[in-house]
């Protein structure tokens, strides 16, 4: 048996089916694993088998490791999600109320945020995921609780008070020089302004600045690609509009009630506008968009900037807050690749990556088939890891999950649609050959 944290090992693994999701799906499937990579793929039985252990795992379904591109991790010890009905901005009260009360003491606040993240991590490898998209707002060492999955570390800036790009908040310097520390403990970092009614535009444009920065620097150190994704939720709430244009509405009043509405107002930017300079990082992620098919511009500046942008949408959590689901249709329509998030446990009563897009399937809005990609590849390419993860093929490193139906499926559609089904067990999460969650024998 393998367990999380053993060396690596080479083995076959067969299986039922196996869909590499770059490639068509592979009946009655071997997978071959040595040193952390794929070394071989194709239909039983393999030519050689050069002396390794061969594991049958009968009916499963063996895919690339999930990907959830969007999470707040520091949620993660939330038993149940805090009251949505009230929408957005009223959700926003009850978290900052909340976050104030975890910060007493401050010594404690720190322990508390590391339990959370750790036990985020632990239950995203049970779901199947081995690459996070994580939302960061303290100098958390992620590197030392991440139990081994693939991590981009967002760090949030956002910022109302009067500032200027040369005398930006300490906050927001901090966050640039804790998004330099990590990155050379040697995990993967990001920068995430806000969102439009909370963070000014001079502070997304020193994020951008800091993102250049930080790419210029990885590309001088290393050979491959180097990307700072930023991350930013957008249109999310039906009241930004009002909010962006006059400064009134629910979120003037939310500010007014948080005690945060500054003397002077502050200099604020259209979603449009924002759109084109987060793809100025060359990798932009728009979490949400629910109300972006009500803006024209907005939808124009997207399918223009397809290439360096990707949406997140967190299906279950724009329910809750908005009443609705993500627009799918439309946003298929720009051409911006799609991949999905759970959001925290703020919002969402788990971190199940398969939930998210089941609620997408059932509604009619995607089929499984699309549903994968945007669960595996779509999301590998939002955080810049498509080098390293999202597709099973010869070479790359073996980053996969094996799944078990109910009952074993007898095409591949079928094998597609088990994928999401919640009757569907996740046996076995690898990263790089090696266990991350379940059991393997
Ligand atoms: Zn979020």
């Amino acid at each position: 048996m393998l367990n999380p944290g053993q060396q690596h090992r080479s083995f076959i693994v067969r299986s039922k089916w196996l869909l590499p999701v770059t490639c068509r799906p592979l009946e009655n499937a071997w997978l071959r694993v040595e040193r952390g990579l794929v070394t071989g793929v194709g239909v039983w039985p393999p030519r050689s088998k050069n002396n390794i252990e061969v594991i049958d795992q009968g009916n499963t379904i063996i895919t690339p490791g999930f990907v959830n591109a969007h999470t707040h991790l520091e949620f993660s010890s939330c038993q149940k999600p805090f009251d949505t009905k009230g929408g957005l901005h009223k959700w926003i009260h009850e978290v900052v109320s909340w976050k104030r009360e975890q910060s007493r003491p401050s010594t404690a606040a720190h322990e508390k945020i590391a339990t959370a993240i750790a036990s985020g991590t632990h239950e995203s490898a049970a779901c199947g995921v081995v690459a996070l998209g994580e939302i960061a707002t303290s100098d958390i060492a992620y590197n030392e609780i991440s139990g081994r999955l693939r991590l981009r570390i967002f760090h949030e800036v956002l910022g109302l008070e009067r500032s200027t790009i040369k005398s930006l908040p300490p906050r927001v310097i901090s966050s640039f020089r804790d998004s330099q520390k990590i990155s050379r403990s040697g995990v993967a970092v990001g920068l995430s302004p806000h969102a439009p009614y909370s963070t000014q535009w001079h502070i997304g444009q020193a994020a951008v600045t800091a993102a250049q920065n930080n790419q210029a620097t990885c590309q001088r150190s290393r050979s491959t690609t180097c990307v700072t994704p930023l991350a930013m939720h957008l249109a999310e709430s039906r009241f930004e509009e009002e909010f962006l244009h006059n400064q009134t509405g629910p979120f003037r009043t939310l500010f007014n009630d948080l005690g945060i509405w500054p003397k002077h107002a502050p200099k604020l930017a259209t979603t449009a506008d924002w759109i084109s300079l987060l793809a100025k990082s060359g990798r932009g992620l728009i979490i949400h968009g629910t109300y972006l098919v009500d803006n024209q511009q907005a939808m124009a500046r997207l399918g223009c900037h397809r290439h360096t942008l990707a949406l997140v949408v967190c299906p279950r959590t724009t329910q809750a807050l908005s009443g609705k689901l993500p627009p799918l249709t439309e946003f298929k329509k720009t051409g911006v690749r799609v991949c999905l998030g759970t959001d925290g446990r703020g919002s969402n009563p788990d971190l199940s990556i398969r939930a998210e897009a089941a609620c997408l399937i059932e509604a009619g809005l995607i089929t499984p088939q699309e549903a994968l990609p945007m669960i595996t590849s779509n999301g590998a390419w939002a955080l810049g890891f498509e080098h390293r993860t999202g597709s099973i093929a010869t070479g790359r490193p073996a980053d996969f999950v094996i799944l078990k139906p109910s009952s074993p499926p007898k095409t591949s559609d079928r094998a597609s649609a088990a994928i999401f089904d919640a009757t569907t067990d996740v046996v076995c999460t690898f990263r790089g050959g090696r266990p991350l969650a379940g059991n393997f024998s």
